[in-house]
């Protein structure tokens, strides 16, 4: 052994074969972060000084190569001043460079997956082998920056500046197949053959002669950018749905700058840009929602550690959400009992599964044995026959307090001992339907979001009574379902609608100052929402949004209640239930090619006209505050009243639940970005308004604590 260190060692064998591993001791994966970088440094200055080393293999004792750079320390030195962080980039180039320039050939033997830093490092080997199950790719797009350790300059050098170009702005690891066949590995072997075909790959290199060499040098040699290239991929960044994050545009500028230059002023070009994207506010947010997602997951599996064991589920009330309900579990590995009183209803849960099944097959997501496999996973019955035999129940009937209360005692007496019992209410509260229960312990809710499928957060809520297992089963199911879990204490709205009434009243006051509804949606998808609150409550369905309404007004009536009707009372009233029934605030229909039209709808104005006043003009910028403020607040309330634990599951809760424009962080750390002074400074000038405009006590606090919400 040459080296022997925590993540890196270094041996080298009898022909002269040297192997640089990484085996990170304390971990389940190899990442780069300061230890391992530094113990690469060592191991690297002991290969230049050993004379018998003729090639050397990186390898890796983990089932993954480097899954990257470790992102909560990358976060730290994004907070360096300039001056300080290019020296850091610029150090690593350096330690990149000794690798890539030692005097004789050397592979990456790549199993499993090498991303960002992990591929960078690759790219500076003469050869990559990839096992033909894994992946490799530049995904620091998806955090706002692009790849900093050489992999802007290195990729479309070696692949072309198109695949170059394609593979940084898509973010995407890619298969072992595709990765082979544009160049960026240069061949691939099945997994348990890939060290001794790398050791062959490098065999053949050193008969070879010099042939590394002249490989090295095209690597880093210019390439050429064609114009039209640019312009068409400059008009795909327009036609994206992430078209307001900025990473993709500065990384199209940043090739096209770099990609004539010698190869050391392209790596300094990389270093120099870095920081603007390293330091903007899409990148503190999207790193943000990266360390939050890991903080949910690990609270989400402590939880689940105190979890009954799930073998079988059962959902009542085949609707809608019952039969999304069941299709999950179904297709998450838990078997699912599927009970409703009406067999139409049961039948509709059934074509509701199929169908997601069946859109699944013809995308060759799954085949016809896997899709009938889980099919047969659901059990519809109009009867409680085998509900002793289940560990967690959902109710998802209609949304009546009486009714829900009647089939959750009944429900009580059907299951076995300790059964979890869980309400997919979406505004009934929880300690209210314990009432119903003898063993108000056994039970929680669970609050899905509609599609099932599609949406990936699952509100537990925690009643007052609610035992921890209980919460813990049902995180762990939630868990297993593939869905985020975030812990909710019981209160009107619970955390998602709670935070999402207030924007709904921001916008009846806007509309009732005669501002247009369309301009509304205009500005607000323009701000990032990826539907303007118009078409969302279109989406939403209207009487939904109108009967939630009257729980938050009841609930909260000091801040929540309107001066008079709603425009969508009156929409109500007049049968416009919005996409439901083709008629809301837009008219729906097809077009004579069967697509989806969407209008505006007359009749909305003619009832504007009605109801508002016309008020002074309101500026775009006016319009995005007044519609963000109440939001804003309520998310600082929901936190101070402890609804939940951290601002992390508040902001990660609105992302997921409501589509809050991710680069914007969440409506929490949007506070932190405009600065508290500031988001204080434009509540006061809007408090007119009325009480949804008043600055929070905590929130005063904060400002003269200078204590924001997020560390990061
Ligand atoms: P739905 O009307 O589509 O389905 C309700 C089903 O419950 C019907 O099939 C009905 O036959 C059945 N049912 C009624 N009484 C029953 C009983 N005693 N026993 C068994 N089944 C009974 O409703 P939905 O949209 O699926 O909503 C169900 C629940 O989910 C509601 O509490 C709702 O608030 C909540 N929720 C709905 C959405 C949504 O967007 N639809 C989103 C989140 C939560």
């Amino acid at each position: 052994m040459i080296y022997s260190g925590k993540c890196v060692t270094l041996s080298c064998d009898s022909e002269g074969i040297a192997e640089l591993r990484f085996d990170r001791q304390d971990g389940s994966v190899n990442k780069l972060d300061r230890l391992t970088l530094a113990e690469l440094h060592e191991a690297l200055e002991n290969l230049q000084l050993d004379p018998d080393v003729r090639g050397l293999l990186l390898t890796s004792g983990k089932s993954a190569f480097i899954v990257g750079a470790d992102i909560t320390e990358f976060a730290n030195n994004f907070k360096l001043d300039n001056f300080a962080f290019k020296a850091w980039l610029r150090q690593t180039h350096k330690l990149f460079g000794m690798l890539e320039n030692l005097p004789y050939p050397t592979v990456a033997a790549i199993n499993g997956m090498a991303l960002g830093g992990g591929f960078e490092l690759s790219l500076c080997c003469d050869y990559r082998i990839l096992a033909d199950d894994g992946r490799v790719g530049l995904p620091e797009v998806s955090l706002g920056i692009y790849p900093g350790w050489g992999g802007s300059v290195r990729l479309p050098r070696l692949v072309g500046a198109q695949t170059g170009l394609d593979w940084l702005l898509s973010g995407r690891p890619q298969h072992a197949a595709i990765a082979e066949s544009v160049g960026a590995v240069d061949r691939l072997a099945a997994a348990d053959q890939l060290l001794l075909q790398a050791r062959a790959l490098l065999l053949e290199q050193l008969e070879n002669g010099n042939d590394y060499l002249s490989r090295r040098n095209r690597k880093w040699a210019p390439i050429d950018l064609d114009p039209a290239l640019v312009d068409q991929i400059s008009a795909q960044i327009d036609r994206r749905p992430g078209k307001h994050y900025p990473a993709s545009r500065v990384i199209l500028e940043l090739v096209q700058q770099h990609c004539t230059l010698a190869f050391d002023e392209a790596i300094e070009c990389e270093v120099d840009t870095f920081p603007v994207l390293a330091k903007g506010t899409e990148a503190r947010s999207l790193i943000g929602l990266f360390l939050s997602d890991q903080l949910l997951k690990r609270k989400a599996k402590q939880t689940a550690a105190h979890a009954r064991r799930i073998d079988k589920a059962a959902v009542v009330g085949a609707g809608i959400m019952g039969g999304g309900i069941a299709y999950q579990s179904a297709a998450t590995g838990t078997p699912i009992l599927m009970k409703d009183i009406n067999g139409d209803a049961l039948e509709l849960g059934l074509t509701e599964a199929d169908a997601i099944l069946s859109k699944q097959l013809a995308r060759g997501k799954l085949n016809t044995a896997k899709k009938q496999a889980i099919f047969d996973q659901i059990e519809a019955t109009l009867d409680y026959d085998r509900f002793q035999s289940v560990d967690i129940v959902v109710e998802a009937v209609v949304e009546n307090r009486k009714i829900k209360a009647a089939v959750l005692s009944e429900l009580e007496q059907q299951v076995g001992e300790g059964t979890v019992l869980t309400s997919n209410t979406s505004s009934i509260s929880i300690n209210r339907l314990a009432e119903s229960l003898l063993a108000p312990e056994n039970f929680c809710g669970m609050h899905f979001f509609n599609p099932v499928h599609a949406m990936p957060l699952v509100e537990v809520i925690r009643g007052d009574k609610s035992s921890d297992q209980a919460v813990a089963t049902t995180v762990a199911y939630a868990a297993s379902m593939g869905k985020t879990a975030i812990v909710v204490n019981d209160c009107p709205g619970f955390l998602v609608n709670r935070i999402l009434f207030p924007y709904y009243n921001a916008f009846n006051r806007l509309l009732m100052d005669g501002v247009d509804f369309q301009r509304i949606d205009r500005v607000m998808e323009a701000f990032g929402w990826p539907m303007g609150p118009a078409y969302l409550a279109d989406v939403i369905g209207l009487d939904t949004l109108v009967h939630a309404d009257a729980v938050m007004v009841e609930g909260f009536p000091q801040r929540m209640l309107h001066d008079g009707g709603t425009l969508m009372q009156s929409m109500v009233r007049g049968e416009r239930l919005g996409q439901k029934n083709g008629r809301g605030f837009y008219r729906y229909g097809v077009d004579e090619n069967g697509k989806r039209t969407k209008e505006a709808e007359d009749a909305t104005y003619d009832l504007v006209e009605l109801m508002a006043t016309a008020m002074p003009e309101v500026s775009d910028a006016e319009i995005v505050e007044r519609m963000m403020i109440p939001m804003c607040l309520e998310a600082v309330r929901c936190l101070d009243d402890g609804i939940v634990e951290t601002a992390a599951e508040v902001d990660m809760g609105v992302i997921l639940g409501l589509g809050f424009p991710r680069f914007r962080g969440g409506p929490l750390r949007y506070i932190d970005h405009l600065g508290l002074n500031a988001f204080v400074a434009q509540v006061e000038k809007h408090s007119i308004q009325g009480p949804l405009y008043q600055v929070t006590t905590g929130l005063r606090q904060r400002c003269v604590d200078n204590q924001c919400f997020f560390d990061q």
